[in-house]
């Protein structure tokens, strides 16, 4: 896949970051700009672009061109103190009273969220069974729905919802449609191409790959007043992320291509093997053909289908607690899409009213040697 601005393809750019050189010392690693105030000119204008730290700062913007170019966000991207600050900022941009259709399996903050301070706000939420389109059609109400919120592959089930049906669903009804494709990453999946108007991504998660940073992002496909409004949240609430972190970020983007591939053809592989394991009931993974939403996701995903899959344990809940409790090599914590693989008892953390099956472990596959993931789960589930 090339860019669109440049004769050099995504990946490449990517692993250079954008080739960007700091032209005082030609360092092929841009220095980190920690100001928070910028010099005034003597005619009062600021020349640079820049005023102040909360709104803007150059580590910061470099970073978004990145996300920008991979999401091939015409309005460019946006980034955020964590995955959570950029999604809840789309909300706030609503206006009370406006109508909300999401996903009812999503990462359960969110929707613990929508369900709580979202409609404390004013907003209508309903959530749908977004992979089911005639239940969407039926949610939408037109002229009164503003936004459709979808995740796909979503937490921890690995639905898969398709973005360009939906695309075509929200705006028949005059509602934009907001994809978190955080599992998905740029990689695999590119919303804005399939007709959404915003993509999030916890970046917190695959983007920076490596556990050490909590950040959001954003990218729009139009630069329009809603957008704009978006980004006077982020610059009025602080909610920017720090330029440390955006360094971070950007370092761990470089690798992005080289571990999604990774990730994904390991989860793949681990999926296909415990889908005929004696103590597993079921694999949810959209790369396996007997997944509801494999033909969608074979369409809307390229290069693999993530590093996200779910394995149902066949002695219930405690056997699931049991196994987790014996990995070794598999960390058992919370999160996703580091180059470290984690195991969790999904159900334990979300808390009552989950949609998500009590004998369920979510697993985030890393780089490591398949193989020994494969062993180390596999003597778990049999020691359990
Ligand atoms: N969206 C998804 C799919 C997630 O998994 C998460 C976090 O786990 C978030 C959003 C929220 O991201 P953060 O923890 O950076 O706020």
């Amino acid at each position: 896949m090339s860019s669109s601005r440049s004769p050099w393809s995504k990946r490449s750019l990517t692993a250079q970051a954008m080739g960007r050189v700091d032209p005082i010392t030609k360092a092929v690693v841009p220095p980190i700009h920690v100001t928070t105030t910028y010099i005034r000119d003597e005619d009062n204008a600021y020349s640079s672009g820049y005023v102040y730290g909360r709104p803007d700062n150059a580590t910061i913007r470099e970073a978004e061109d990145v996300l920008a170019m991979l999401e091939e966000a015409e309005a460019g991207a946006l980034l955020f103190s964590s995955g959570m600050a950029a999604a809840t900022a789309v909300f706030q941009a609503l206006d009370p009273g406006d109508h909300v259709v999401a996903s009812k399996v999503m990462y359960w903050a969110l929707r613990s969220w929508l369900m709580t301070e979202a409609v404390r706000w004013g907003l209508a939420v309903d959530f749908v069974e977004t992979d089911n389109l005639e239940a969407l059609r039926a949610a939408v109400i037109p002229g009164r729905t503003k936004l459709v919120w979808v995740e796909t592959p979503s937490n921890p089930l690995w639905t898969i919802t398709d973005i360009a049906a939906v695309a075509e669903i929200a705006h028949a009804a005059g509602a934009r449609l907001a994809v978190d494709s955080t599992t998905a990453s740029p990689i695999h999946t590119r919303p804005l191409g399939l007709g959404a108007d915003i993509v999030m991504h916890a970046a917190t998660k695959v983007l920076n790959g490596h556990s050490d940073v909590v950040a959001g992002a954003l990218a729009g496909a139009k630069a329009d007043p809603f957008w704009a409004r978006v980004a006077s949240i982020r610059k009025m609430q602080g909610a920017i992320l720090g330029p440390f972190e955006a360094y971070l970020l950007m370092r761990g983007m470089r690798t992005l291509h080289v571990r999604a591939a990774a990730q994904a053809k390991s989860a793949l592989d681990l999926a296909q093997r415990f889908s005929s394991h004696p103590k597993v009931a079921r694999v949810l993974y959209p790369g396996l053909p007997q997944h509801p939403g494999h033909d969608i996701a074979a369409r809307q995903m390229e290069g693999g289908f993530g590093y996200m899959l779910s394995i149902q344990v066949t002695g219930g809940e405690a056997a699931a607690i049991r196994t987790a409790a014996k990995v070794g090599l598999w960390k058992r914590a919370t999160s996703l899409g580091g180059v470290e693989s984690l195991i969790e008892h999904r159900a334990s953390i979300e808390g009552p009213g989950t949609p998500c099956p009590p004998d369920l472990l979510r697993l985030s596959t890393g780089i490591e040697d398949v193989e020994d993931l494969y062993r180390d789960l596999d003597e778990a589930l049999r020691a359990s």
